[in-house]
């Protein structure tokens, strides 16, 4: 029998932490044959509901989940920890200014990273998906000087999901006919989607839409803005597709794309395609033997230049801001 996996959760009482964990632990993370042992961080008003969702875990009799534990205490929720999916943050509420929002997660990323740094097991990955995620990730890794910076990453893999169902949908293809989309940039909405290397069916995207003022005024401004249709439509933020989405960034982290294909994911830059270094920024990135890398070599025309550059220098902006709160 395989030892389990560690797998921290934290705002496991959250909309998304409903969503996410029992993916997680019938076997949807990691693999069928994976067992799993579930540390559930929350703040101590939540922990009563944390406890419920784990009553509702333990009632699903998932043959590969192999312990809950509950915290509030970060120490203990990172320690032995493989994989950490940092969801609970502070959401940006009416009035508020993006200093005091990049403070207020400061006050929960940067004791995270420490409690990471000091606590988790030497393979752990980290996926932020708490916003604003790209810079949530940059306090929690800066936070934590002993493991490796590529370990900390942040969710654009929705919005990556999002960009191939909208081109499905305009171009009669299935999903899985589309390759090799990309997400620039910030989880904000400054994200840029690119088609320009993908493929429908073996066929260049570009040329199967063959639609510009599609891809400017509909395409990207719906992909960007998907959040805010679904707060309108539902009455609440998206919360199952945000956990789909992160158990599909960390299954692909650990198991790979497939040959000819690459997603995106928000990862510490190295400098390729001019985004300054150490920048969260999501890439067009290829994984395999639990590794990721960045796409190189691909041509970046004028139109995908200019929406890069101006997400990336939001990112930049952003650490900038944390960086003068002392946060990183
Ligand atoms: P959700 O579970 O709905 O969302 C959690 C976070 O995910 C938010 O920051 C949200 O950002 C973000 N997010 C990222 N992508 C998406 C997406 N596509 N759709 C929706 N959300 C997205 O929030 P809840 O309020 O239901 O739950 C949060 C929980 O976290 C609470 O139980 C709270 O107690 C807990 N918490 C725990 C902390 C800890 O463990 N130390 C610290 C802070 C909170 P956005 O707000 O921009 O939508």
């Amino acid at each position: 029998t395989r030892t389990p996996v560690n797998v921290t959760v934290t705002g496991a009482a959250g909309q998304i932490g409903y969503a996410l964990l029992f993916r997680i632990a019938s076997g949807q993370l990691l693999g069928a044959d994976v067992p799993v042992k579930l540390r559930l961080l929350e703040i101590t008003p939540a922990l009563k509901a944390a406890e419920g969702t784990a009553m509702e875990l333990d009632d699903c009799a998932f043959p590969l989940l192999q312990g809950i534990e509950i915290t509030d205490d970060p120490n203990v929720a990172f320690d032995g920890s493989n994989v950490a999916l940092l969801v609970g943050a502070r959401p940006r509420t009416k009035g508020m200014e993006r200093g005091d929002l990049l403070e207020a997660n400061g006050g929960i990323f940067k004791p995270q990273g420490k409690a990471i740094n000091d606590n988790a097991a030497d393979d752990i990955r980290v996926l932020v998906v708490g916003n604003p995620a790209n810079t949530n990730a940059l306090i929690a890794q800066a936070a934590a000087p002993d493991v490796p910076a590529e370990r900390f990453t942040a969710m654009t893999r929705l919005d990556h999901n999002r960009a191939l169902t909208q081109l499905a949908k305009k171009t009669g293809a299935s999903v899985s006919d589309i390759k090799r989309l990309t997400i620039w940039g910030n989880h904000s909405a400054t994200q840029y989607s690119d088609i320009h290397h993908a493929t429908i069916g073996g066929k260049s995207a570009v040329e199967v839409v063959d639609d510009e003022k599609w891809l400017t005024e509909e395409f990207i401004p719906t992909v960007a803005k998907r959040g805010a249709a679904i707060i309108e439509a539902r009455g609440a933020s998206s919360a199952a597709s945000a956990a789909n989405a992160a158990v599909d960034h960390i299954h692909t982290w650990v198991n790979g794309t497939e040959e000819g294909n690459w997603t995106s994911m928000a990862i510490p830059s190295d400098g390729s395609y001019g985004v300054p270094e150490g920048l969260i920024s999501s890439f067009p990135v290829t994984c395999k033997d639990g590794k990721y890398e960045i796409v190189q070599g691909l041509d970046i025309n004028e139109f995908s230049r200019a929406r890069i550059d101006a997400s990336v220098a939001e990112l930049a902006e952003e650490r900038d801001a944390v960086r003068s709160l002392g946060l990183i």
